[in-house]
């Protein structure tokens, strides 16, 4: 983050009477059926920095994304109910422009009082927030950047994408990072300078090909990578175990074999799953050793004997063991779960991750939510990731548009 200004750069100019624009991100799970919201964390998530704003008597100009419209309003991907919720988590209400450049967003914006705040619909319903097309990014961006005096970006799920109003609108205003953007970025660059070791990464979710840049990335600077979800089928298959119908990317055998071999001891494959007749809730299942995986049976968690391995691997014992890892990074569930007869071992390792004293820091959406759905104390984890790609993209070194964009 390096010179990056941040809010408190603009708090300390003084903001009272000017507009500023916030970038949020307010992306939140809906209900199919009720379209209520299932899970505010991301809401929850931007109040520092709005109430900070709010106080110090900004007329505060909030937009986001929700869900994936196709550059068109779309009823169902209204951020409406979250202008509802978010007045009421600030105790204050939101003012809500039923559209996000045009006549509704104009004079919603011109209405604000100092210390109000007003939430534009869906950045998406416009081609040009995500247009490839610098010039049609540029136009809406423009559109967007004439609502304020200043710009707050503290959308850190939105930082990896090269879109309008994380991109363009920093260069035409004069911009900073909001509390949740540095926080996020400080807890990740505390993961790729000099960690505390052992520092220790833990993989799941589902498909290899999605995680091999991160895999790539980390392999050289983590001490242990425990390998578990969906992905250690595949990393299995390479070293010549059959792994009956479970979920496996062919294409992706010989790369697996080649990142063992190039650091032999460091990756940790299961030595037990629990495989089913079906991907069902209800089909029976029973754990198998990880080198005998019947042809007709499917992988949809990792077994016992695995999560006491990885559970020992990751906790740091009474008197500090120095076998035990002081910085730990999880990214994907470690089986299907959704499924709580498929649930075990993510509830194992992250609880072997809440017990322990290692700095921990969990990134991706469904790794979050099995948090949540699971039970578990979010408190007893270091950080928990508001952007999952976003966090990976940070890992693997990439840099991140509307990172740079603050930095301009
Ligand atoms: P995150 O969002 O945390 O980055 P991913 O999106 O990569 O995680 O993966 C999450 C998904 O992986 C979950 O929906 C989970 O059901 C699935 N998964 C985990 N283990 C398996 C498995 N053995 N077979 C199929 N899918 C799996
Ligand atoms: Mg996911």
């Amino acid at each position: 983050m390096s010179g990056i200004r941040t809010l408190d750069d603009l708090l300390g100019e003084g903001v009272s009477g000017r507009r500023v624009l916030v970038r949020a991100d307010l992306n939140v799970p809906l209900d199919k059926q009720t379209g209520e919201i299932t899970d505010d964390g991301r809401i929850r998530a931007v109040l520092p920095t709005l109430k900070a704003l709010v106080d110090a008597g900004a007329k505060v100009v909030v937009c986001s994304h929700l869900g994936r419209p196709k550059g068109a309003p779309d009823p169902q991907f209204s951020l409406r109910p979250v202008a509802g919720r978010l007045g009421e988590l600030l105790g204050a209400p939101v003012h809500f422009a039923e559209d996000t450049v045009g006549d509704s967003a104009r004079s919603t914006v011109e209405a604000l009082a100092d210390g109000q705040v007003a939430l534009l619909e869906n950045l998406r319903f416009n081609k040009g927030e995500t247009s490839k097309d610098d010039a049609e990014r540029g136009a809406f961006a423009d559109q967007l950047a004439a609502f304020g005096d200043a710009y707050v970006d503290d959308a850190f799920g939105a930082v990896h994408r090269k879109h309008a109003s994380v991109y363009d609108v920093p260069a035409r205003l004069p911009h900073v990072a909001g509390r949740l953007v540095l926080r996020e970025v400080e807890v990740l660059s505390r993961l790729t300078s000099e960690p505390d070791r052992p520092y220790v990464v833990v993989l799941g979710g589902s498909k290899v090909s999605d995680k091999l840049a991160v895999i790539e990335a980390l392999l050289p600077t983590v001490d242990r990578l425990l390998i578990g979800g969906g992905m250690c089928f595949t990393f299995l298959k390479a070293q010549g175990h059959e792994v009956g119908t479970s979920l496996l990317e062919k294409d992706m055998v010989d790369t697996c074999r080649n990142l063992m071999e190039r650091e032999p001891g460091k990756i940790m494959l299961p030595v037990d799953v629990v495989a089913a007749t079906a991907f069902a809730p209800d089909a029976e299942h029973e754990v198998f050793r990880a080198d005998g995986i019947p042809s007709h049976r499917v992988g949809l968690d990792i077994g016992p004997e695995t999560v006491a391995g990885f559970a020992a691997a990751l906790k740091t014992s009474a008197c500090g063991d120095p076998g035990n890892a002081r910085t730990i990074f999880w990214n994907g569930p470690m089986g299907v779960f959704e499924m709580p007869a498929f649930a075990n071992g993510t509830r194992g390792v992250a609880e072997a991750i809440a017990e322990s004293d290692a700095f921990s820091v969990v990134g991706g959406g469904d790794s979050a939510a099995a948090i949540r759905v699971l039970g578990l104390d979010e408190s007893s984890f270091g950080h928990i990731s508001t952007g999952g790609g976003a966090s990976l993209e940070y890992l693997e070194g990439k840099t991140l548009p509307g990172i740079a964009a603050l930095e301009n």
